[in-house]
């Protein structure tokens, strides 16, 4: 043991041993960022498998599968290829390997399929079908928001009444439809033999719930659990794992930080670890308090920042690095300027030598990122979007497209194609045969408000048609010329937003998008053009496939702030802190929102680990909808003590370069 303690315990400091190297039972870990807390649970792994723990029997549990992945390549380095047959990886996954072995007993095929969002949402409209939410003469809630609900539900484990009444009053005349959908809902997916998301909990739950002797042998089988992210975790995910523990041997290994706790909206709740000790009397508490990552400037700063929150466990948290520079505030004059600074900033940082996957640029909103992918795409640096879906490749963006394809070029069959299915009531079959009607003609579009057309389209799709037929034609009288800007500022007051809140959920989301598509679109002299270049960045954008595995190199990393959590980079690059933006104003509505978004922007600043740029815009435009407006910078900059940062004033117009007031 002394042997082993001293072969791992090199790597680590005092307190870390402590942690990695304590005694089986429940032990919790509550540390802040960069204390190395998610080194502490690896090289627990690999101390308890070289003390003679079976790998297989030891489960470890991460926030994402790249997280898994990245934990256990780090295993076999420190003991060997044994470290494979640990059980890693995140609650679905887990989940999904149990349930296999066990279907039978749940009434499931070992074959279930796994349903994706958009299935879901398939059998959701079904559901709400049988359930008779539709055709009763009142506007039905939508099944996305239902889909979200359901989920919610479940997470949080409260019943649908309760969450209905605090957060969607609007909709408890709905109760009793909504409560025959959600049941309507688990038949027909036991029907097809098929599981969403949270059935790999929830029939994991199941299982262990109702077969004592699969507890029994879950408790055996995992003899020691760890969680890295504890504060990410959602009830219904510790339930699961306590009862494992509580059934075997009890040793629970929890590891987090409750002011790195960002997943609310999914039902996830810091309490999971600040309570830890009540629910396991005798857990031992460790504490780390030395950050690895990041230098005394940057960790003075983010200590300052936390400390606005009214909530949360204290801590201390202090630099092991030597001085480096403080970080860096860049107001912008527009958000055009910042694109063109962050792209200027990130060439200047590799010129230095620094490659361009150690640095990140990470938003709160992934629509932030459009004019830097723009920019990034015309300086011809390559980039990953860990975020979702690129840009471009989003369903309304791709819509939004369609309309000014078929503008450019009346034949353009798939652009038809796409904005004729968005009408409600216009299927394939029918979007199909009004597509050949009008690839007769000469001119399309002449013959779009015809007689015969309209003769092809039904009844309760005429009037949402016609609002199509305005759109274009309004977007088309000023010209082949038309100034994009201008067309996307028409479409955004014609009809297309209508159609869009009915056919996806988060249309405010989804609105904004397209003004930001508007903003980029103002640097094209014709929709042609814009097309055209949008169509050729494919190349690059296409780049993101590599997103799940390493980044090489020579690409940049661009992230929502809620993928890069457990993360680190030489720079990090904070975008568009302005109010509205970030804080999100939507979330300021909420109870706690504010502290949850300054719990979001610590994740984001403590990211970095050398340098930390913040930018922000000081004028704003909403797209194609009238003139920029002054922006506010964020409170989360303009609360803290400015001698923590370095204010710095960019010369004059862009790629002039900028100098620190106090050189001048
Ligand atoms: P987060 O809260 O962001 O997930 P964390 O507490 O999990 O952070 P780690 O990612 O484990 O922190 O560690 C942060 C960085 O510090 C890593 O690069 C890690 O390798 C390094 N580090 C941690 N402990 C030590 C140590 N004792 N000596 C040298 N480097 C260390
Ligand atoms: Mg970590």
């Amino acid at each position: 043991d002394a042997r082993l303690t001293e072969r791992f315990g090199r790597d680590l400091n005092e307190s870390q041993r402590l942690a990695a190297f304590a005694p089986d039972g429940a032990n919790l870990i509550l540390a802040g960022p960069g204390s190395g807390k998610t080194r502490v649970i690896t090289y627990r792994v690999a101390y308890l498998i070289a003390k003679g723990v079976p790998a297989e029997s030891i489960l470890l549990v991460t926030f994402t599968r790249r997280a898994a992945r990245e934990m256990v390549g780090r295993l076999e380095s420190l003991i060997g290829p044994n470290a494979s047959r640990v059980w890693a990886g995140t609650f679905h996954h887990v989940g999904n390997r149990i349930l296999r072995r066990a279907a039978s007993m749940l009434g499931y095929g070992a074959n279930f399929t796994i349903l994706d969002s958009e299935d879901q949402l398939d059998l959701i409209r079904l559901a709400m079908d049988d359930a008779g939410l539709f055709g009763t003469g009142k506007m039905a809630p939508k099944p996305a928001l239902v889909q979200h609900l359901l989920s919610f539900v479940f997470n949080v484990g409260r019943p649908l009444a309760e969450v209905l009444a605090e957060r969607h009053p609007d909709l408890e005349s709905w109760r009793p439809q909504l409560e025959k959908a959600a049941e309507a809902y688990a038949s027909r997916k036991r029907a097809a033999n098929s599981m969403d998301y949270d059935d790999l909990l929830g029939q994991w739950g199941r299982l262990i719930r109702e077969f004592p002797d699969q507890l029994a042998a879950q408790g055996r089988m995992f003899h020691h659990i760890l969680i890295d992210e504890m504060q990410d975790t959602n009830i219904v995910q510790v339930a699961l794992v306590e009862a494992i523990a509580r059934a075997g041997a009890g040793n629970l290994t929890a590891v987090g930080d409750d002011a790195q706790s960002i997943y609310r909206f999914r039902g996830a709740n810091y309490d999971n670890i600040l309570k830890f000790p009540d629910r396991h009397p005798g857990a031992r508490l460790f504490q780390l308090e030395v950050n690895y990552r990041s230098t005394p400037e940057i960790v003075a700063f983010t200590n300052a920042s936390i400390a606005h929150n009214l909530s949360g466990f204290p801590k201390t948290l202090v630099s092991a690095r030597s001085a480096g520079v403080r970080p860096i505030a860049v107001p912008t004059a527009d958000a055009y300027e910042e694109a063109e600074f962050l792209c200027q900033q990130i060439l200047e940082c590799h010129e230095q030598g620094v490659a361009l996957n150690r640095m990140a640029v990470l938003y709160r909103n992934h629509h932030d990122s459009i004019l830097l992918q723009a920019e990034l795409v015309a300086r011809g640096i390559q980039y990953t979007v860990r975020s979702g879906l690129r840009f471009f490749e989003q369903a309304h963006i791709k819509d939004a497209l369609s309309y000014f394809r078929i503008l450019v070029n009346p034949r353009d069959d798939a652009a038809w194609r796409r904005v004729l299915l968005l009408l409600p009531g216009i299927g394939q079959v029918k979007a199909a045969a009004i597509c050949e009607h009008l690839a007769r003609a000469a001119d399309p579009l002449a013959l779009l408000a015809t007689a015969a057309t309209m003769a092809l389209v039904p009844a309760k799709s005429k009037g949402f048609f016609a609002g199509l037929v305005a759109d274009l034609n309004k977007i088309r009288a000023s010209g082949p010329e038309t100034n994009p800007a201008a067309a996307i500022g028409a479409l955004l007051e014609g009809g297309y937003p209508a159609t869009l809140r009915v056919k996806y959920d988060r249309p405010d989301n989804r609105i904004a998008d397209i003004e930001q598509l508007g903003v980029l679109a103002a640097r094209y002299e014709s929709l042609e053009r814009l097309i055209a270049e949008l169509l050729l960045a494919g190349d690059v954008y296409g780049m993101d496939t590599l997103a799940e595995g390493d980044s090489p190199a020579e690409i940049l990393v661009l992230s929502t702030i809620h993928q890069a959590k457990g993360l680190e980079w030489s720079r990090v690059f904070v975008p568009r802190l302005i109010e509205d933006s970030f804080p999100n104003y939507r979330a300021l509505g909420e109870p706690g929102g504010e502290d949850e978004e300054r719990r979001i922007f610590y994740v984001a600043v403590t990211r970095a680990m050398d340098e930390l740029y913040l930018t922000y815009p000081l004028l704003i435009s909403r797209g194609g909808r009238g003139p920029s407006v002054v922006a506010t910078p964020s409170r989360f900059l303009t609360e803290i003590d400015p001698s923590l940062y370095e204010p710095v004033v960019l010369e004059t117009e862009f790629d002039v370069g900028w100098s620190r007031p106090d050189q001048d």
